[in-house]
């Protein structure tokens, strides 16, 4: 990956370590076909520079979904709070202008297109095939099912499932993520592909 790619992920603020994200990266370079990739859950932008920096060198974009209003987990009083992310004037959570100062400072405007929006909403008018979809939104139950329903049924034959905060152990964080993992596996025909931290990603057979 590009040094000032990664040095532009490494300072910006998130939850993605850092050889996940390679991870991110290098499952993206081995993209075929002509359909985008999808990341649900974008925050500030971490996650995507990993993403956008091997859509350059692929050729492909990014389109990263979020409504950066934050997920429960993330409000006021919660463990992933930051009050950084807070509009001043509202008191809301809101994640959009960090993002895009980090996409200019990155320059990778041109390749990652930031859709603000519901997840599901966005999901159900989304027409198109997606070569890699990486699933990081809503961690409680109801939106990380809906995420994992409404969004890979859309992934292109051969193409690649990446689901972050996947936990074998309870012990070790929560269990709708693994549990979207698993239906991944039973009922939707993924294949395992790889697996790095609490990152696991799949692919599709073709
Ligand atoms: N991928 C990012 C972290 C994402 S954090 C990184 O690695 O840096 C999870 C994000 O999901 C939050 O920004 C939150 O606003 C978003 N989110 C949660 N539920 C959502 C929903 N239903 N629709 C859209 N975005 C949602
Ligand atoms: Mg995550």
């Amino acid at each position: 990956m590009r040094s000032d790619l990664e040095a532009a992920a490494h300072s910006a603020r998130g939850f993605m370590p850092h050889e996940e994200g390679i991870g991110l990266y290098e499952t993206a370079l081995r993209i075929t076909g002509p359909d985008p990739i999808v990341e649900v859950g974008t925050y500030c932008g971490k996650s995507t520079i990993y993403l956008g920096a091997a859509a350059i060198e692929i050729g492909s974009v990014v389109f990263t979904v979020d409504h950066h209003r934050g997920s429960e987990e993330m409000q006021q009083g919660w463990e992933h709070h930051d009050p950084e992310v807070v509009d001043p004037e509202t008191g809301r959570i809101d994640s959009l202008p960090e993002l895009r100062r980090n996409l200019e400072q990155a320059g990778l405007e041109h390749v990652v297109v930031p859709v603000v929006g519901e997840s599901q909403t966005v999901a159900r008018h989304w027409a198109g095939r997606i070569s890699m979809l990486f699933i990081d939104g809503g961690h409680g139950s109801d939106p990380a099912h809906a995420d994992y329903e409404e969004w890979t049924p859309k992934v292109a034959g051969g193409g690649f499932l990446a689901i972050h905060d996947v936990f074998q152990d309870p012990a070790d964080g929560g269990r709708p993520p693994y549990e979207i993992y698993s239906r991944a596996i039973e009922e939707g025909g993924f294949e395992q592909f790889s697996s790095i931290g609490s990152l696991r990603i799949l692919r599709l057979p073709i």
